[in-house]
């Protein structure tokens, strides 16, 4: 925002998105967003704290003695006379304020960054606080919140600024290995070196609305490659949709966003530390059979009308259930190399009061809605969002529920340049050892290694109407019957149904749907679910993690020939 003439500075701001006229108050309560056309002009440090932390929780670090300009650097200013401006100019000792504070009621450590200061640069002393600002987070055993604004690293300081992208990436390692979440807010603009390390590499990325970020700026970008850049490059949507960061939000909505986090987050930290109790009766008990003893099954269907209704179009999706069955989901994007897969969906949210990852296949309802999510077919960026999330719930000691409804993963050609393959053998190799509860249940189509990507679980649950298989009847048909339209037979012939996949021990309970079936009542079957997923979760909290995983891959184990498993006519 620009203020109009030095006599109106404290009445009246125009803006820089629509050059309207504002009255400086009106602008302030709507936390300095345009209410006309919805830009959001840059904060200082100290505004940015007020906004984001609970009113009075701040307190800031000590200053720490940092020594100031470690080259001796001269421009055509010696670098102490530009410090000094910016000190003057700012009223700040440095480019990030730094404290203790509280969001939403919950503790975190704060480091905010301030670009009005040598445009928000990385230099030692900025470097020293902000991993004094982790070092705290890490003492007090609270989460991280970090806000970037950055031009990137600062010269006048030479190498030794290039070292703080190091410095304050170890701060974070040592939080990660510690299960405390960390979070980056980025705002604009947000370059070079401080992208390359401490905004990208949190467990949560966040940008701001309007936010720009990259490693290379646009300017750079022009003058090396010639190029002409796209409307909107390097903005917050970009991001997203390049699986750059979790989501894009508005300034009004960054403290509640911060809030759920920071209490799932916490309340994850609440559950891993709670001693498991060697006693206690679930923590003796068989992997298999644990919650409902026999694995159940209702009466027969026919495979072929159990594959039609799996694929109603009616039938509830992800969404849908996280809608219904779950609470307060909040979603996160990206795979962080590229790309942000609409076919999986995933996130944070509750189960009964308890907060879990949930991971899912996205299909539709409609033909845009299916066009949109791939027809729940994820791409290699899907399973790698997966596996991200999937890593991110073990660190926090969230457990993780997966709902399966996918006719396969992607089969297309970028998928196979991108190495669809080998992106779903690390899901499984990850699922395998994953340290915290996971269940799975196949809503809908559990179709091949697209399905079994995100169904390695403690737990296996299966609607009623679900079906799960190597291979779809068609395709089976196809190559053994040479004819697509063998697809009944086919089905039959696969053992595709939860009744014949319980008795082969593949899945461990069949949960039940409304009658006819779940595209007739989806409230209904959001309720079903959520019992079972629940009913099976709960045993599982209390096992120690390598008892979780032994038994776990104990559970995978089992199917070898010389198991004896057999199909039970
Ligand atoms: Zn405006």
């Amino acid at each position: 925002m620009t203020t109009t003439a030095p006599r109106d500075e404290q009445l009246w701001s125009r803006c820089d998105g629509c050059a309207s006229l504002l009255y400086r108050k009106r602008l302030r309560r709507n936390l300095d967003v345009c209410p006309e056309c919805g830009a959001h002009a840059r904060l200082d440090a100290p505004d940015r704290v007020a906004q984001l932390a609970d009113p009075d929780s701040f307190t800031p670090l000590p200053d720490r003695p940092v020594r100031v300009d470690p080259i001796d650097f001269v421009d055509t200013l010696p670098y102490p006379n530009r410090l000094g401006a910016a000190r003057t100019g700012t009223g700040m000792h440095e480019a990030v304020l730094c404290g203790t504070a509280r969001i939403g009621g919950q503790p975190i450590a704060l480091a905010v960054m301030d670009f009005r200061f040598l445009g928000g640069s990385l230099g030692c002393a900025v470097g020293e606080l902000i991993t004094a600002t982790a070092e705290r987070a890490l003492a007090d055993e609270v989460p991280l919140v970090l806000v970037t604004a950055s031009g990137g690293a600062r010269m006048q300081e030479g190498a030794l600024s290039l070292m703080q992208m190091a410095t304050v990436s170890q701060a974070i390692a040592g939080l990660r290995e510690a299960g405390l979440l960390t979070v980056s807010v980025i705002t604009d603009p947000t370059y070079g070196g401080v992208a390359a390390s401490f905004a990208t590499n949190t467990d949560v990325v966040l940008a701001e609305s309007g936010a720009r970020m990259g490693f290379a700026g646009p300017r750079v970008i022009r003058q090396v490659t010639g190029a002409t850049l796209p409307e909107g490059f390097q903005t917050a949507e970009f991001l997203l949709r390049h699986g750059q960061v979790d989501m894009v939000v508005p300034r009004h909505a960054l403290r509640g966003r911060l809030t759920a986090l920071l209490a799932a987050a916490q309340a994850g930290r609440r559950a891993a530390r709670r001693p498991a109790l060697p006693r206690q009766a679930s923590a003796s008990r068989p992997a298999t059979g644990a919650v409902a003893g026999p694995p159940t099954a209702g009466p027969e269907r026919d495979a072929w009308a159990t594959v039609r209704a799996a694929r109603h179009p009616g039938r509830p999706t992800t969404l849908d259930y996280l809608e219904t069955a779950f609470d307060g989901f909040v979603e996160l994007h990206g795979d962080r190399l590229g790309a942000d897969c609409p076919a999986i969906v995933g996130g944070v949210a509750r189960l009964g009061g308890r907060p879990v990852m949930v991971i899912g296949h996205q299909k539709g309802h409609t033909t845009a809605e299916l066009v949109a999510h791939n027809f729940g077919m994820a791409s290699p960026a899907g399973h790698r969002k997966a596996l991200r999330l999937m890593r991110l719930a073990a660190r926090l000691g969230l457990p993780v529920v997966t709902l399966v409804d996918t006719p396969g993963a992607d089969p297309g050609m970028s998928a196979e340049r991108q190495g669809q393959a080998a992106a779903i053998a690390e899901n499984i190799l990850a699922l395998t050892v994953l340290p915290t509860p996971v269940i799975a249940v196949i809503t809908g189509e559990g179709g091949s290694g697209g399905a079994l990507a995100l169904a390695v679980a403690d737990r296996v649950l299966m609607l009623e109407n679900a079906v799960y298989s190597v291979i779809s009847p068609e395709g089976c048909a196809a190559i053994l019957w040479s004819d697509s339209s063998a697809a009944p037979q086919a089905a039959r012939a696969l053992r595709l149904t939860a009744a014949d996949l319980c008795r082969l021990g593949v899945v461990d309970e069949m949960v039940p749907e409304p009658r006819p079936a779940a595209h007739d009542d989806p409230a209904g079957a959001a309720e079903l679910l959520g019992r079972a997923v629940a009913a099976n979760l709960a045993p599982l909290l209390d096992v120690p993690t390598a008892t979780l995983v032994r038994r776990r891959r104990h559970r995978f184990r089992r199917y070898g020939a010389a198991q004896g498993m057999g199909v039970h006519q």
